[in-house]
């Protein structure tokens, strides 16, 4: 029985825990890991795997993921960025071992490159980028040497130190390493390190006018933390080679990088730069607009963090980029929800029902179950008066077969209440069924009846006098095409595949104890879908999210 369960175990290792497992088996039995955002938007659900992956492997292994800000830019960064990222971290249910900032390391890297220099393995180039760029060649052809390659590590010091110091303005010098212009790697050909910009650093603020491309800072950040596993998405697999180089040329710790493949999503668009725009243009209402893929909408939404790790876990991790269908992420979270989520009755739709033999004034508590599966969730009370609403589909005045719902003469179950009967069917001028006359079965109250009859059909209801009105919002996919990209109709960009019909507000009716729900609880309204308070909700005028309806496309299909 043991072999097998180790069996089991090893097959399921992903290529990451394989290759700890394998530098453990070799004695090296540290794990260190870090998580390096560029502080430069709002975390998104691909950024949720990776964060899942490297807090993961640490937790499973013993060891610590730091968070690095990877804040090598001051253009594009804010500490509104840094705020919501840890707290995006947090909410996910994770905790680094330190916080640290590539900024942190700018007198580090600056003294490196001063050793490059001395190493004759960096020098200052007066090209601008846009002729270095022009120079590197191609492919099939090798760059040209720049004019201000071969000057002497002296005045290669001098300069680097006046770029330092401030002489000279953006865009006028770089510092570039000393490698090879007719490299097959084309990252190897000269690589810049590091440029002039003069701008304020959210951190640094003015003592630096030099900033560190990624490629020199990455590695180095990694070996000064000790990284021992550099875990990062496919697309930098080209850089390693030159992030060894960096490392074995300084002579510093041997961090390691490994790539796996980012994730993607149908109906989603990833790119940070992407999103920023629909933020800046008003096409959402903001980075936590429950249609956005950022970590914050989907809590926004409703989403618990266990169903994002969870969804994290079942897509597992891969070495080729493919796209994951979006039902499975609503499936981790339908998941969740289900064992989790609380019950509550509320009416999107609403059809009025008088109870033609019940009181006028009469008001009944009918005990409701919380949550079938989690006993511990216990009961509440509902009121039930005369006048009640129930869903429009719940009724068809000319049903086919097999209908068990309400229908003219039928009779159907008001969830935890009374069996019903309609009677009549009133109209307005118009023809439309405005309101139902039914009659109740006194004896009838939770489950039974006068004369044991069975019925099928069950629906669920509100008191009209006690509902609360809400606006809730039913949200589909931000984007038509599976594909956000998509061009096979003519579409010029992305922008002309948006949905218009993403978000739909209506007007809905609920149960008084939702009057209650604290924002981003996440209840089942039964037989609808799952819905939470959105952060723009006040007594006044209460606003629920559909987090997701109860319906499992992805399930089915894929059973
Ligand atoms: P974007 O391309 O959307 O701007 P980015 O890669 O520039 O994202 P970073 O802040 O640099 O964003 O990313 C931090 C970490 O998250 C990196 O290690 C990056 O590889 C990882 N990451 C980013 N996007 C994804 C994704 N879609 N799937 C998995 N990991 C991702
Ligand atoms: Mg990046």
């Amino acid at each position: 029985m043991a072999t097998e369960t180790n069996e089991t175990r090893e097959k399921s290792l992903n290529f990451l825990e394989e290759i700890i497992e394998e530098s453990i088996a070799r004695g090296e039995t540290r794990v260190q890991t870090r998580f390096p955002p560029e502080p430069n938007g709002y975390l998104h659900i691909g950024h949720a795997k990776s964060i899942c992956i490297n807090f993961g492997l640490a937790k499973k292994y013993g060891g610590k993921c730091n968070l690095r800000f990877d804040d090598t830019n001051p253009v594009k960064e804010d500490v509104e960025y840094v705020d919501s990222i840890k707290r995006d971290i947090h909410w996910l249910g994770f905790d680094w071992a330190v916080e640290r900032y590539a900024s942190d390391y700018f007198d580090q890297l600056y003294e490196w490159a001063i050793v490059l220099i001395k190493k004759g393995l960096a020098y200052v180039d007066d090209q601008t980028q846009e002729q270095i760029r022009e120079t590197r060649g191609t492919v099939s052809e090798p760059g040209k040497e720049s004019p201000w390659r071969n000057r002497s590590v002296e005045e290669n010091l001098d300069l680097f130190e006046r770029m330092r110091a401030g002489e000279f303005p953006d865009g006028s010098k770089v510092l570039r390493a000393k490698i090879d212009m007719a490299h097959p790697n084309m990252l190897f050909r000269d690589p810049i390190m590091y440029r002039i910009i003069h701008a304020e650093h959210h951190r640094t603020g003015n003592k630096w006018c030099i900033y560190p491309m990624y490629d020199y800072a990455h590695g180095q950040s990694d070996s000064i933390e000790r990284i021992t596993h550099s875990i990062c998405t496919l697309e930098f697999d080209v850089h390693r080679p030159l992030y060894d180089w960096f490392i074995q040329a300084l002579d510093i710790y041997p961090s390691h990088q490994y790539e796996f493949a980012r994730l993607n999503l149908t109906y989603t668009m990833m790119s940070k730069r992407n999103l920023l725009k629909l933020v800046n243009e008003g096409v959402v209402m903001g980075w936590d607009d429950p249609r956005m893929p950022t970590i914050c909408a989907l809590r926004r939404k409703g989403y618990t963090p266990a169903s994002v790790r969870a969804f994290a876990e079942m897509v597992g991790v891969a070495k080729r980029d493919n796209v994951i269908d979006l039902g499975k992420l609503e499936y981790c979270v339908r998941e969740d929800l289900n064992r989790v989520a609380e019950r509550r009755m509320a009416v999107l739709n609403p059809l009025k029902v008088v109870i033609t033999n019940y009181p006028e004034d009469k008001v009944e508590m009918f005990r409701c179950v919380n949550n079938p599966e989690d006993e511990g969730a216990g009961t509440r009370e509902v009121p039930f008066s005369r006048e009640l609403y129930i869903e429009r589909d719940d009724f068809m005045e000319n049903p086919p077969k097999k209908y068990f719902r309400l229908q003219p003469g039928g009779e159907v179950r008001l969830r935890y209440s009374y069996l019903i009967k309609c009677e009549e069917v009133v109209k307005d001028a118009e023809g439309n069924i405005v309101e139902l006359r039914c009659t109740y079965d006194p004896q009838s109250g939770e489950g039974s009846s006068s004369d044991g009859r069975r019925v099928k059909g069950v629906i669920h209801w509100v008191s009209a006098r006690h509902a609360v009105e809400a606006e809730v919002r039913l949200f589909d996919t931000l984007f038509r095409t599976e594909d956000p990209n998509d061009t096979s109709e003519g579409q010029t960009s992305w922008e002309d595949n948006l949905n218009p019909n993403s978000m739909v507000k209506i007007r809905a009716w609920l149960e008084p104890s939702l009057r209650e729900q604290p924002v981003g609880k996440t209840v089942q309204f039964e037989r609808v879908g799952y819905f939470c308070p959105d952060t723009d909700s006040t007594p006044e005028h209460l606003v629920f999210n559909r987090t997701v309806t109860l319906k499992d496309s992805w399930a089915k299909i894929n059973k």
